[in-house]
């Protein structure tokens, strides 16, 4: 067949072409076995596989950035609004000034993560932005004073929890957010007017382990997250090569391994395709038939792996005659082949098989007993489907050709018949339909 088919990629791996296809490279499957075949625990990613893995989960953490971001500017504003309220104003005013700088931090930080930036840029951009708004909430207790101070601070950690513990972030950003945190609750704290330094530090210390265990469970779910990467990685290789292996099974039962040629199996799909039982039949069609003449003596004489090597050189030069990307060659029984010339006429098709007869003609491969030449030959019966003439069903066509090759053969081999509905009916050949 001088066509083949390919899988259409489906649009879930289309998605994921990124990444796509790194499942091949032997340095990261060796890799990603060895990682998967250690403890849990004990799984540490290298930079390539890293570098992947943060590709990989990027928009999802992005999202949950956003979302974050998005609710502390909402509840910024509606806290603000209600301390307006709620409070007396005297207290409420001082709070507005750091609970004013919340909200569009927030917002801008969810605009910077609404795509991927370079690494250092989207970290030390999350990184300041939280920053900037568990100083703000801080702020808003310092500002205030008395039982807003500490109250504030213990918000500005409980925030800072919130986001370690949902941020999907590498560990070094974590501790960093986690580090300024604690560093903000230090500094506020000891400084707390109203807290003696012994209750300071107590809470500072509480406070601490909270935020540590904290950033321990993180990195237990981003080590967890990963060895689902390292699998989905595993599976997808797997995934490959089973593909690759039903390809080519799939490729041998179609094809006749002596010549490379589609076999009659192949060829039936192709008819069957072009003939698409529920359309209409193809506008034209042209079908050969080719037959090698006397192989039998061929085989008989010089021997079977003589007799292949033939075959094999026969289907080589009907290959080379035809057009590459639309024409179907078959081999279609021991030394026959079909051909399939979509949207010829009877006079191309004709031209076609007399160029395809002439060159294994010229070949002049030995075929020493044959009563035809000493040289091997080829019979060819043509039939062509009309738009609106007979022939309608492959089937017809194809009983069209043999009988046109049958014909061929009766009046000496090595020649082109076409079949004629005149002459299909009785066995005389018009001369008109033999060219030789
Ligand atoms: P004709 O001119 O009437 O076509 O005569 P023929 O001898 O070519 O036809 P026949 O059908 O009598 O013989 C076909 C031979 O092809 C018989 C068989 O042994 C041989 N053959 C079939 N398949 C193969 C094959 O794969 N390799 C070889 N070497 N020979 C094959
Ligand atoms: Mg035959
Ligand atoms: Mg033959």
């Amino acid at each position: 067949m001088v066509k083949r088919t390919t899988v259409a990629d489906s649009p879930s791996i289309a998605a994921d072409r990124a990444y796509l296809g790194v499942q091949d490279d032997p340095a990261i499957i060796a890799e990603v076995e060895r990682l998967l075949s250690r403890r849990t625990r004990d799984i540490r990613l290298n930079d390539e596989i890293n570098r992947l893995f943060r590709e990989r989960i990027w928009p999802q953490t992005a999202k949950i950035i956003r979302a974050w971001m998005i609710w502390v500017a909402i509840l910024g504003v509606l806290t603000l609004a209600l301390n307006m309220l709620l409070l007396p104003p005297e207290v409420s005013k001082s709070m507005v000034l750091p609970s004013a700088m919340l909200s569009p931090i927030a917002l801008a930080v969810a605009v910077v993560w609404r795509r991927p930036r370079a690494p250092w840029v989207q970290g030390s951009l999350l990184i300041a932005g939280v920053f900037a708004i568990l100083l703000s909430v801080a702020m808003v207790g310092v500002s205030a004073g008395g039982e807003f101070y500490e109250r504030h601070l213990n918000i500005m950690l409980f925030v800072a929890i919130t986001a370690i513990i949902i941020f999907g972030i590498p560990l070094a950003w974590t501790v960093i957010i986690a580090a300024l945190a604690l560093c903000l609750y230090f500094v506020f704290q000891l400084t707390n007017p109203s807290l003696e330094l012994g209750s300071a530090l107590a809470s500072a210390l509480f406070f601490t382990t909270g935020v540590f265990a904290t950033v321990a469970a993180r990195r237990n779910m981003t080590i967890l997250a990963q060895k689902t990467f390292l699998f989905e990685l595993r599976d997808r290789r797997r995934v490959s090569e089973l593909a690759e292996v039903n390809d080519r099974l799939e490729y041998l039962a179609r094809t006749d391994p002596l010549t490379g040629l589609a076999n009659r199996r192949w060829m039936t799909e192709t008819i069957d395709h072009l003939w698409d039982k529920g359309k209409k039949t193809p506008e034209r069609v042209a079908m050969l038939m080719c037959d090698i003449d006397e192989f039998k003596k061929l085989n008989d004489h010089l021997g079977h792996a003589e007799g292949d090597r033939c075959l094999v050189q026969v289907a080589g030069i009907i290959q080379k005659h035809v057009r590459r990307s639309l024409d179907h060659v078959a081999r279609y029984g021991g030394e026959e082949f079909l051909v399939i010339l979509p949207g010829m006429s009877e006079k191309e098709a004709l031209c076609v098989a007399e160029r395809v007869r002439e060159n294994v003609e010229a070949a002049a491969l030995p075929n020493p007993t044959s009563r035809v030449s000493r040289y091997v030959t080829l019979s060819i019966g043509i039939a062509v489907q009309g738009p609106d003439g007979e022939n309608h069903t492959s089937e017809q066509l194809q009983r069209n050709a043999d009988a046109a090759l049958y014909r061929a053969k009766q009046s000496g081999r090595n020649r082109v018949v076409i079949h004629s509905p005149a002459t299909s009916s009785h066995d005389d050949i018009a001369e008109r339909n033999t060219i030789r």
